[in-house]
């Protein structure tokens, strides 16, 4: 038997007639005192905690307060006598109980509320179990997309590259190599380097997105200025990049891995450029404090993003790039900032421009 009405009053009379009374309706345990309630509480499933206020020891209310801390599942119902209501006032509107009752209590009142108190514990539990599931799922779901996708999206580099050394093999087995075969030979094994970085970049991906996404305390301002830093060459080519960065708190992560984040994000932002300089294009990254968190803003006035890709961009291997897109910088970077805890929004508009928003809760220390 399993989810429990546990009964505490130090008054034995009032246990006899709550187990008669109620037996029928739900599986009871009692105890005379809180201390006894809290052993039974560690070794049973208690579902709804009913306790009288006034006892030796341990009174309901601190009962209650121990038992919030340490099983905030269990639902917990107080009865108190009116001179004591005071005491059940405080402890409601500090949420240790849930719900007070009126001492004597009243039968089928009483009844009622321990089977909806009975049903709200179980409730919250399906949910929780269903939440459990479905998180392992979408995990090995995922897993399972990655890794399929990993091996399709190396076939074809693979395939080039082995066609491209037969190619070579078989120019070398001539005697005499005409300048149209030295000429065969170098394209075959330019197409080698190619498709050699290909992979090199899905699995460099790969192993980055492996490391931890927690060392320490980083200070986003620094990271981001590092990111611009290293893509300043790319993007004079492409877009004028400014920042404007605020002093914010530091947030709990992984220098590494947020500095990942911001140059998928920077380099998204060039490539929604046509190639070619433009002091129209523009690419404006903000930093910011918002409440408990801090929030940086990579926004682009390029291309924008299609309806239909904007609901597949964090999709592992989802690229528009025809030459060189791996499709997994979102993929990653929402990887990383959901695993701190954060998000990363992002609203786009065809022809106007593009906006992602990453929001990280700011480290413990901060406030
Ligand atoms: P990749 O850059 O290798 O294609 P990403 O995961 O970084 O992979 O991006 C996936 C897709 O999202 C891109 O191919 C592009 O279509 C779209 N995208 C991302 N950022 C932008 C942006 N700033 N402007 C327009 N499209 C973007
Ligand atoms: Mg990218």
């Amino acid at each position: 038997m399993s989810a429990f009405v546990l009964y505490v009053d130090d008054d034995a009379a009032n246990l006899v007639v709550f187990e008669a009374a109620f037996r029928k309706s739900f599986p009871i345990l009692v105890a005379r005192s809180a201390a006894e309630a809290l052993e039974i509480i560690a070794t049973h499933e208690v579902a709804v905690l009913l306790t009288d206020q006034r006892m030796p020891g341990m009174s309901g209310v601190e009962l209650m307060e121990k038992v919030q801390s340490e099983h905030p599942e269990i639902i917990r119902l107080l009865v108190t006598a009116y001179s004591d209501i005071d005491a059940a006032v405080d402890a409601i509107n500090r949420g240790q109980v849930h719900l007070y009752l009126r001492k004597p209590w009243e039968p089928t009142k009483l009844k009622m509320d321990l089977i909806h108190a009975r049903d709200r514990y179980l409730n919250a539990k399906r949910v929780s179990e269903l939440e459990t599931r479905l998180h392992t799922t979408e995990r090995m779901y995922s897993l399972g997309v990655v890794a399929a996708g990993v091996a399709h999206e190396i076939r074809n580099p693979l395939s080039a590259l082995s066609l491209n050394l037969e190619l070579v093999e078989g120019v070398l087995t001539q005697d005499r190599l005409s300048p149209a075969d030295q000429q065969r030979a170098r394209l075959a094994i330019k197409d080698s380097h190619l498709a050699v970085k290909a992979i090199a970049d899905i699995t460099q991906s790969i192993e980055l997105s492996t490391r931890s996404t927690v060392e320490g305390e980083v200070d986003l301002k620094e990271v981001i200025e590092m990111a611009a830093r290293s893509i300043r060459g790319e993007a004079r080519r492409r877009a004028r990049v400014s920042l404007s960065l605020d002093e914010v708190p530091l947030v709990r992560g992984s220098r590494t891995r947020l500095g990942q984040v911001v140059l998928n994000l920077l380099v998204n932002a060039l490539e929604a450029f046509d190639p070619g300089p433009s002091q129209k294009n523009i690419v404006s990254v903000r930093l910011r404090k918002a409440d408990r968190a801090v929030e940086f803003e990579v926004a682009d006035n390029g291309g924008g993003i299609e309806e239909g890709a904007l609901k597949r961009i964090f999709d592992p291997f989802f690229t528009t790039k025809t030459d060189g897109g791996t499709g997994l910088g979102l993929a990653i970077s929402r990887q990383i900032v959901e695993e701190l805890n954060g998000s990363i929004d992002v609203t786009s508009q065809v022809g106007k421009g593009t906006s992602f928003v990453v929001k990280l809760p700011a480290a413990l220390s901060q406030y």
